[in-house]
Parts: structure tokens; sequence; C-alpha cells
């Protein structure tokens, strides 16, 4: 049996999917290039037939990132599988994923359709799907609670009709590790060609936690392909963290067997990308890419670790890609020197990103005596957030303390050159910033989550800020940084401002009900 396991991302459609993560096309672009360097097997860009601006980001993405295979995702009927087609026409390696829903629950309720009903239509998409392409991948949505043998008719059925990757999905984080390896050796005994001819695959979500482990179970068993989510992004609780299987398979090979071509220095530079665009921190003790990871706190540990760093790391940090804190540049780096250590990183900054980044880094060289990798990584991360500008930041102040009333002057350019400046008061300087922007800007929304982060030790590190704006229930992300958290905070405004104003009227169309 093959012994390489692929990894199929699908940050980009079931990631973006989960609640409050919109992204732009050129997000999910800067983000599909990142996967592309982390070398995954399969990049699920999106879902067409859902609104025109996944349709777009599928097309854009298949004509740019030739390496890896671009899926799309498509419901088991003409018109979905006609549009997923479509999108990815321009691709080098095409993948059309169908998918029904499979479990007694979903086709009564969802559905509405008899149990051969579903088979037929099924069977006859992926048909359908594989006169465009050869490789066409097929999920039974909700396999794990889906009464087995007919998960293996169903199955049966559509490898027949010429599906070449089969795809468990436990669309509901339902499954428990044993009894989904269990699931996946049946299917194998009674489909002989799953695992031989045609690839089987899992994907599994975090309602229990256990979506990580039931996906290496299922590799124990003879799954050849895993989905998840870097940083286990995704709907509801979340997909597999793509970065916790990937290490385990690495560093527990000894019992696995098998291995992934992924480049697993990429993993840290990724993780912090996906991060900073979606709007999703990273918990401090996350596996594998959180920044306590491989922090060693207590004394008999350090001591161990000096003599030999075995003796309480199973992983070398350098392999995963976090960056090495000692490495600073300072105020006399030149443009080269920071090039350099930003491909170091794992960035390819285009001419014009990295004329940018050095005028932010020398503003920021100036600031502080020492930048680190982290803070070259926040600079980027804020570059790579730029917006199309309605609005820019010219010049914001503000007074406050206590005993004070907070308030606070903003001085903006629109795109048209014109400038506006106005003063507000508020109940903190936060508040002021943004009622002195809101009078200018004139755009209703709701702000719902707003959290500060210091990039670096030290009391002259960035302060990272994150927001969350809500109108017409949907959300946008803003993001800003600066050694001055309240000039953070005011550029997280705009990011987010900017953001709504240029994405504009981005509605799912209601077909969009559901998915894998
Ligand atoms: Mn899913």
């Amino acid at each position: 049996m093959d012994d390489r396991v692929l990894i199929f991302d699908t940050t980009l459609r079931d990631g973006e999917q989960s609640a409050g993560v919109g992204m732009t096309v050129e997000e999910k672009l800067e983000i599909a290039r990142q996967l592309e360097r982390l070398n995954v097997d399969v990049i699920e860009a999106g879902f067409p037939i859902s609104s025109p601006g996944d349709f777009e980001a599928v097309q854009t993405i298949a004509r740019e990132v030739r390496k890896p295979i671009i899926a799309a995702l498509a419901h088991a009927n003409a018109k979905a599988v006609e549009r997923a087609a479509e999108a990815l026409k321009d691709a080098a390696h095409a993948r059309i994923h169908v998918f029904i829903s499979s479990s007694d629950q979903h086709i009564l309720h969802q559905l509405r359709k008899n149990r051969e009903e579903v088979v037929e239509m099924a069977a006859k998409n992926v048909a359908l799907a594989r006169k465009h392409t050869d490789d066409v991948e097929f999920s039974p949505m909700d396999s794990s609670r889906t009464e087995k043998e007919f998960l293996a008719h169903m199955v049966r059925a559509t490898v027949a009709a010429g599906a070449t990757t089969i795809n468990i999905p436990d669309t509901v984080g339902y499954a428990i590790p044993e009894e989904f390896a269990d699931l996946i050796s049946y299917l194998r005994e009674q489909v002989p060609e799953l695992g031989e001819s045609v690839r089987l695959s899992v994907h599994c979500h975090d309602d229990l936690g256990m979506s990580v482990a039931n996906s290496l179970a299922a590799v124990k068993a003879g799954a050849r392909q895993v989905e998840g989510c870097i940083n286990g992004l995704g709907e509801r609780a979340g997909n597999a963290a793509l970065e916790e299987v990937i290490m385990a398979l690495r560093t527990r090979a000894d019992y696995f067997g098998v291995d992934t071509q992924v480049d697993t220095k990429q993993l840290y530079a990724t993780s912090r990308m996906i991060s900073q665009i979606s709007g999703f921190a990273v918990q401090p003790n996350k596996a594998v890419i959180g920044r306590n990871a491989f922090r060693h706190a207590s004394g008999i540990h350090q001591d161990g670790l000096l003599k030999e760093r075995t003796t309480y790391e199973i992983m070398d940090p350098h392999d995963v890609g976090v960056p090495r804190s000692e490495l600073v540049l300072g105020k006399l780096s030149g443009r080269h020197g920071l090039n350099a250590r930003l491909q170091e990183l794992g960035y390819s900054p285009t001419d014009d990103e990295l004329g940018s980044i050095y005028e932010a880094f020398k503003e920021l060289a100036d600031k502080k005596r020492e930048v680190t990798d982290r803070d070259l990584i926040a600079l980027m991360g804020h570059e790579r957030m730029a917006v199309a500008e309605t609005y820019t930041l010219d010049a914001v102040q503000v007074s406050c303390g206590s005993n004070a009333v907070a308030t606070a002057t903003v001085q903006l350019t629109d795109k048209d050159g014109g400038q506006h400046t106005e003063a507000a008061t508020g109940t903190g300087p936060v508040d002021a910033i943004y009622c002195a922007i809101n009078r200018i800007v004139n755009v209703p929304n709701e702000l719902t989550e707003f959290s500060v982060n210091s990039v670096t030790e030290g009391i002259d590190a960035i302060g990272e800020v994150s927001i969350r704006i809500e109108q017409d229930g949907r959300e946008y992300v803003g993001r800003g940084a600066d050694t001055d958290i309240i000039v953070a905070s005011a550029r997280a405004y705009m990011n987010a401002l900017n953001r709504l104003l240029a994405m504009g009227d981005v509605t799912r169309s209601p077909e969009a009900v559901g998915a894998v």
C-alpha cells in the first residue's frame, strides 16, 4: 500500500465558511500561494455555486497556483458541478469534489428523498464531473452517522461511476477514534478498490475534540488522504488541525509508517498568515504552532533541555519553522538583509511589497532597538491585510486619563484626495477614536470583538490590535500593528471599515446550504 498520505487543505472552503471569516479574493490567493509553499497536495479553493465571490476565488487560484491540485466543491446536481468545472477550467490540476448526504437524518430532513434516489444523484453527478476532469472526489456527507451497509452501497456506486477519491467525512464531529478506524476498515473490505485504485480520504470535525485523533486512527486503518485546516479553522469547533496531523505522522513515523510531502518548515509562517487574515488568534498552548509550544518554564525541564534538547522536546522547533528570536535586524540592516530574512521566514515579497515593508521596518527600527522575526511576521501580515482603501488614516491624537474626558481627533483622506478632520469624546480613548472616525465614514456597524496582543516581549513591543465589526449579519476583520496601541487600534478600525466598504454586497446564495 501507498506509504504517502496526501494533505488536502480546505481552509479556503470549510475554514472560510466558519462564522466571521470573510476573506477577499486577494487574501485567499495569498493563502493559496503560502499553501503551495507548504507543499500541500490539494487546495480546496471554494464552493463556486455558493456565491460569485467563491467562483472568482476558485478561478483566480486555479489560474495562479499551478503546483497543487485545486479542488472545488459541488452539490450532487448538474448546475453545481458545471459551475465548479467552469471555475476550474484553467487549472493545471483540477479536482471536482461532489458531495451529498448519506445519513437518514440528512436524507429525510434536508433532502426529502429516499435512499435510492440519493445514490442515483450521487453516481450521476460523479459521472458528469468525470466528463470535465479525471480527478473526481466524492463525499457522502455525515458518513459517521450513516448505516454502514448503505454507506458501502453508496461508495460502491460512486466508485463505479468514476470517483477517484472517496472521502469519508465525520461532518458533525460525532466519531470516536476506534469506531472510525473500524468504519474505514469495513469500507475497505466491502469496496476493494478503496486504498488501491481509488484513494481513501477522511474529513473530521472537532465538536468533541477528536478530529485529529480520528484522522490519525483512519490513517492507521488505511486512509491515505487527510482533509483539514491549518490552525483547525472551520465550521463550529473547526476541522482537524493539519499541522497536528502532519507533525504526528512525521514525529511518530515509527508507528504510522507513512509520511507526507509537506515542507514542515513552512508551518509556522502559514499558521501566522491564516491567523492574521482570518482574525482568529492561535491560543498560546496550541500544539505544534502555539507561542508556548516550545517554551519550557519548569527549571528541571530547562536544565535537561540545555544538556540535551531531546530530553523534553519531541520535535525540533526549527522543523516547524518557529523563528529563532535571537536573530535580529537593526536600524542599519539594509533592504537586502531584510529581504534575505523574509525569504528565510518563508515569504517571497514582491518588489512593491518589499518597498513598503522596508519603509515600515525603518520606522519600527527607529522606535525599537531590535527588530525580531516576530516583528517582521507582524509587518508582513499587516502588509498583506491591505485592502483597497476608501479612506486612509493620516493622523490620530487622543487625550485621556483619570479625571479627563477621553477626546480624539482624527484626520482621514478619502480616495479622491479629500481631507476630513473630526473630533469626538468617548468612554475611553478607543471609543473616542472610533466615534470620530464614524463621523467621517458614516457607515453603521457594531464592534463585536476587540483584542490587543503584544508581538514580542519587552516594553517597546509592537502591539497588534485585532477587531471584528458587524453589519447586516456579516462580519469584517480588521488588524493594525504599531508600537503605540492607540494608533494600532485606529488602524485596525480603518482596516475593517475599508474591508466592509470594499467587499460591499457579497451575500451567499441560499443554494449554499450545507457542506461536507
Ligand atoms: Mn467540513
